[in-house]
């Protein structure tokens, strides 16, 4: 199994499920849970499951824990004739390929439908690698448009440019402050810069998709619904005719999406980003609608699993004030507050932890609730301030024998 694309430290999807996250103990009161999976099975790869009329649900194999993604192809025509518009397109492996055979044979399931095996247009919700990684390849076979939002695309090419590159000072900083062992620090360095190997180089060129913008698709009008948080400029794509979103990785059914502070904006607050457009989300949106997710079966019941996600970074927050009231805390040091499995080894799951835990502590630490010293051994580390003391202990001046500054304490 190849490595997952986190040498560049910017892994694709999170920690599965966070289960420590919304335990029943942390929320006693929480609301009854039922999403509903009105789709059956999803198609194998290389198959197609129509789930909407002119709408075909399609799945590629994914070589990291993480095993599957969806696709979508939605009927649509242009000037050449009919063809399908294709939403996000699997990751740059032997396996996607097969798969994008077999649905483009002449004998395939594609070459069966009215639009035929042609393909008009690929559109992708954002720029990690197991969603744009066979736009390339499909945009030079088809001599078709790529579209995608200006920061996706942009970010995509700047990574895909680190390939070959050293692992620069800054990243390497950022990772001790965090609190990693040397050997961990190694095993980055010699990853680093992997990201290009899971995508074919994108098209020189592509169509913007903007927030609110609207265009027709085949018979349907779609809009796009700009998300933050997991990425920095993430397309959701609504049909309110055909009452169906195309949620990307910004709303997911069974797993929570990776919010990551990395080496490049250290001081970065994406949960704040991710929180607000959960919320944008679910007050723009009906609960009615079939949410079309990159991973998991298609669900209905979006409202109660925004507040679900949204819920659980909140108890997140919680543990980690707490956390930070009994010490100050290197990132690794708040582990054991946000993640329920143990954070183990020197790869992927070191780096998702860190860049998820650096996410919750940016978030506390931009809402004044907790605040970053460097110097400590040579680490970061947090101590909590301006909190109620009902609530957190001031430790400050035990700690450093110096006066807090919060006026609360
Ligand atoms: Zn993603």
């Amino acid at each position: 199994m190849p490595e997952a694309p986190t040498s560049d430290g910017r892994p694709d999807e999170a920690l599965p499920s966070q289960p420590g996250l919304d335990t029943p103990s942390d929320a006693p009161h929480a609301p009854p849970y039922a999403l509903q999976y009105p789709c059956g099975e999803a198609p194998a790869p290389g198959q197609v499951r129509e789930i909407a009329p002119g709408v075909l649900w399609l799945r590629m194999p994914l070589p990291f824990a993480l095993n599957h993604i969806n696709l979508w192809a939605i009927a649509d025509e242009d000037d050449q004739g009919p063809g399908w518009a294709i939403v996000d397109t699997g990751t740059k492996t032997a396996e996607s390929l097969a798969a994008w055979r077999a649905l483009i044979a002449d004998d395939g399931p594609l070459a069966a439908t009215p639009q035929g095996a042609r393909i008009t247009r690929i559109l992708c919700t954002h720029m990690h690698p197991d969603h744009v990684g066979m736009a390339g390849w499909l945009a030079r076979k088809f001599q078709c448009r790529l579209w995608m939002t200006r920061l996706e695309y942009l970010t995509c090419r700047t990574l895909v440019a680190d390939t070959g590159r050293e692992a620069p000072d800054d990243a390497i900083r950022f990772y001790r402050l965090a609190g990693w062992p040397e050997d961990a620090i190694d095993v980055y360095r010699a990853r680093f810069g992997g990201f290009g190997k899971y995508l074919h180089a994108l098209p020189d060129s592509f169509r913007r998709l903007s927030d609110g913008d609207s265009f027709t698709i085949g018979a349907h009008v779609w809009r796009v619904i700009v998300g933050r948080g997991h990425s920095p400029e993430h397309a959701c794509l609504l049909c309110e005719d055909l009452d169906l979103l195309i949620s990307g990785d910004q709303v997911l059914p069974r797993i929570s999406s990776n919010v990551s502070v990395f080496p490049t904006e250290p001081d970065a607050d994406p949960l704040a980003d991710w929180l607000t457009s959960l919320a944008q989300l679910r007050a723009a949106l009906g609960d009615q609608l079939l949410v079309l997710p990159a991973h998991g079966e298609p669900f209905r019941g979006l409202h109660a699993r925004i507040d679900r996600l949204i819920g659980g970074h909140q108890i997140g927050l919680t543990r980690l004030r707490r956390s930070l009231a009994a010490g100050p805390k290197r990132a690794i040091d708040v582990f054991g507050a946000l993640f329920a499995r143990p954070i183990d080894g020197k790869g992927d799951l070191l780096g998702m932890a860190t860049g998820e835990s650096l996410a919750h502590i940016n978030h506390l630490v931009a809402r004044g609730e907790a605040s970053c010293e460097t110097g400590v051994k040579a680490a970061t580390r947090l101590r909590c301030c301006n909190v109620p003391a009902s609530r957190l202990r001031c430790w400050t001046r035990r700690w450093r024998g110096s006066r807090c500054s919060s006026t609360r304490c």
